[in-house]
C-alpha cells in the first residue's frame, strides 16, 4: 500500500478522540475507522469496483470524512457533487462521471431519485431516514468491517474534482492516490496541524478546501462540519466546539465580521485563520487580522493543483502593503513558473502565466483528453492565471488570462481597475469586464450594483488613480452580480449580459 489511509494511523494512536463532529452527533477515531471498514464491505456489495466512481450530491455532513476514506482505501473515485447546482447543471455532472453508485445527502432526496434514473446511475444510498432510497445507515449497520483494502496501487483516482465553473462548465480534475496523499500531508506541513486541534469546515467540502479537513484528520485533529455558512451558525459552533482553526473566502470573511452575532463571540480557542479561493484588498484583510488577533494563512490554489504558494502566518505584516497584496511563495513540494506564450519564463517582475508542478497536481482532466494535454503541456499545469514575481520572490496574481482586457492594443488587467474604484467610499459591489467595440476591440465596462454616485464622480476617480487606456468607457448597474458558490463573480455570464445588452 502505498498512499495514505486518513483514518488506519489516527485510529491506531487516538481511539476515543473526538474524529468529527456534525448533523448533531459526534465520532471517535476508533468508530469512524469501524464505519470506514463496514462501508467498504457495503459498496462492494453494491457492485462498485476499484477505479468506478461513487458520486456524493450532499452538504457538509458527518458522513463526508468517512466517504471519502473508503473510496480511498477501497480504489474508488469519489466525486463530490456541489448541492447548489441546478438540475441542468448536475445532470452534466452525473453523465459526464458515469457513477456506479449514487449517495444522496438528507436534504436532496426528491431531486437525487429522478436524476439519478435519467443518467443511469444504477445505485442510490441515501443518508436520511430509511424511504425511497436505500437506507446509508441501515446497509452500514447490517456490515462487517473489511479490515484489509483495495488494491495497493497509487494510481488509483481517489477522486474527481469538478472545477468551480468560473470560466465555463466545470472540468473534472482527477487525483490519484498519489496525488491525494501529496496534498494531504503538504497541508499538514503547511498548517503546522496538530492532534489537538479542532478545524471547522466552513466551505463545501466539495471544494478543495476539504483538503484542510482530511490533513487535520491524518494528524488526529478533530473535524467540525458546518451544514452551511451562516454567520451566527459559523460563530455559534467555533464557540461551542472551540474550533481552532477555519476556512473562509473573502466574502464569508466579510460576512462573518460585519455579522451583529460577532461582536459577543468567544472566539479564544482560535489559532488560525485560513482564507483564499479569490484575490482580498489589503485593506479588509487587515480589518480581519485586527478583529480577529490570530494568525493568517492564505492559500492561492485551484482544483487541478491543490494550494500551490502560501503567504504564511509570518508574512502578514499590517504594514507591508505588498506582502499582504501577495499569494506569497511555494507550498512545501510545489514548483511555480512564470511563462510567457511560448511557455518561456519570463524575467522577475514581468507578467506571464502561472505554472505549476508537484506531486499535488492532478493527473488530467476527466473524459477530455485534449483539455488535459492543452493545461498540462510539457509536464506543467497551466493555470490560466496571470501573475508576476515581486523583488522578494513573492507571487502576485494579476488577473485570469480570459478575463484580460484589450482596448485599443493596451492591456488591462480588470482586478487593477476594481481595486481603485473599490476604494470609492460609494461602491460597495463592482466588477469590471472587457466587452466588445468596434473602435477599441474591447472597451473597459465597470459593473455596479446598486445605488452609486453619478458616473462623472466615478470617471474622475478613475482618472486620478489609473492611466487614461484603463479608466472605464462604460458604466452599468445591476441589482446583483452572478456568482457562484464560493463567491467569484461569473465574468463569462457578465460579458455575454453585456454584449446581448449592446446589440
Ligand atoms: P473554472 O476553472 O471552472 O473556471 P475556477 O477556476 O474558479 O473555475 P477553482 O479551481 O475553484 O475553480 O478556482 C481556482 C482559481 O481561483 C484560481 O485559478 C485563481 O484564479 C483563483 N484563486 C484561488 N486562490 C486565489 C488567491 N489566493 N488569490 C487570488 N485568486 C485566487
Ligand atoms: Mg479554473
Amino acid at each position: 500500500m502505498r498512499y495514505l489511509d486518513l483514518v488506519r494511523g489516527p485510529a491506531a494512536r487516538f481511539r476515543d478522540k473526538s474524529a468529527v463532529v456534525g448533523n448533531g452527533r459526534r465520532l471517535s477515531f476508533a468508530e469512524l475507522h469501524d464505519r470506514v471498514g463496514r462501508l467498504g464491505t457495503v459498496l462492494r456489495g453494491l457492485g462498485v469496483k476499484p477505479g468506478d466512481r461513487v458520486a456524493l450530491l450532499a452538504a457538509n455532513e458527518l458522513e463526508y470524512l468517512e466517504i471519502q476514506a473508503a473510496c480511498l482505501r477501497f480504489g474508488f473515485a469519489l466525486v463530490p457533487v456541489n448541492v447548489r447546482l441546478t438540475e441542468h447543471e448536475l445532470r452534466f455532472i452525473l453523465s459526464d462521471c458515469t457513477p456506479t453508485l449514487l449517495v444522496v445527502g438528507r436534504d436532496e432526496e426528491e431531486r437525487a431519485a429522478p436524476l439519478a434514473a435519467e443518467t443511469g446511475i444504477p445505485r442510490m444510498l441515501g443518508l436520511g431516514d430509511p424511504g425511497a432510497i436505500p437506507s446509508y445507515d441501515t446497509a452500514l449497520a447490517a456490515a462487517a468491517p473489511d479490515e484489509g483494502g483495495g488494491p495497493g496501487d497509487p494510481g488509483l483516482p481517489a477522486t474527481i474534482l469538478y472545477t468551480s465553473g468560473t470560466t465555463g462548465s466545470p472540468k473534472g480534475a482527477v487525483i490519484d492516490r498519489l496525488g491525494f496523499t501529496a496534498r494531504v500531508l503538504v497541508n499538514a506541513v503547511e498548517l503546522g496541524a496538530r492532534p489537538d486541534d479542532v478545524h471547522q469546515a466552513s466551505l463545501p467540502m466539495f471544494h478543495i478546501a476539504a483538503f484542510l479537513s482530511y490533513a487535520y484528520t491524518a494528524v488526529g485533529g478533530t473535524v467540525v462540519m458546518l451544514p452551511e455558512f451562516k454567520p451566527a451558525l459559523a460563530l455559534r459552533t467555533m464557540e461551542r466546539e472551540r474550533v481552532t482553526s477555519t476556512v473562509l473566502v473573502p466574502t464569508t470573511i466579510a460576512m462573518l465580521l460585519d455579522s451583529p452575532a460577532a461582536a459577543g463571540a468567544d472566539l479564544s480557542a482560535l489559532r488560525l485563520m485560513i482564507y483564499g479561493g479569490s484575490a482580498i484588498e489589503p485593506g479588509p484583510l487587515r480589518r480581519a487580522m485586527e478583529r480577529l488577533g490570530c494568525d493568517f494563512h492564505q492559500q492561492y490554489g485551484m482544483t487541478e493543483t491543490g494550494g500551490q504558494t502560501i503567504l504564511r502566518p509570518a508574512d502578514h505584516d499590517p504594514g507591508d502593503a505588498e506582502r499582504l497584496a501577495s499569494a506569497g511563495t511555494e507550498a512545501v513540494g510545489l514548483e511555480v513558473g512564470i511563462v510567457d506564450g511560448d511557455d518561456v519564463p519570463v524575467p522577475r517582475g514581468e507578467v506571464g502565466e502561472i505554472v505549476c508542478r508537484g506531486p499535488s497536481v492532478m493527473v488530467g482532466y476527466w473524459n477530455r483528453p485534449e483539455a488535459t494535454a492543452e493545461a498540462l503541456r510539457g509536464g506543467w499545469m497551466h493555470t490560466g492565471d496571470l501573475g508576476y514575481r515581486d523583488d522578494r520572490g513573492c507571487l502576485h496574481i494579476t488577473d485570469r488570462r480570459n478575463d484580460m482586457i484589450i482596448t485599443g492594443g493596451e492591456n488591462v488587467y480588470p482586478r487593477e481597475v476594481e481595486a481603485a474604484l473599490a476604494d470609492h467610499p460609494g461602491i460597495s459591489e463592482l466588477a469590471v469586464v472587457g466587452t466588445p467595440d468596434p473602435r477599441w476591440g474591447q472597451v473597459v465596462t465597470a459593473v455596479l450594483v446598486g445605488p452609486a454616485p453619478p458616473d462623472g464622480e466615478l470617471s474622475d476617480w478613475a482618472r486620478e488613480r489609473l492611466a487614461g487606456f484603463k479608466v472605464p468607457r462604460r458604466w452599468v448597474r445591476v441589482d446583483t452580480l452572478p456568482r457562484n458558490v464560493t463567491g467569484k463573480v461569473l465574468k463569462h455570464r457578465l460579458r455575454s449580459d453585456l454584449s446581448r445588452t449592446e446589440d
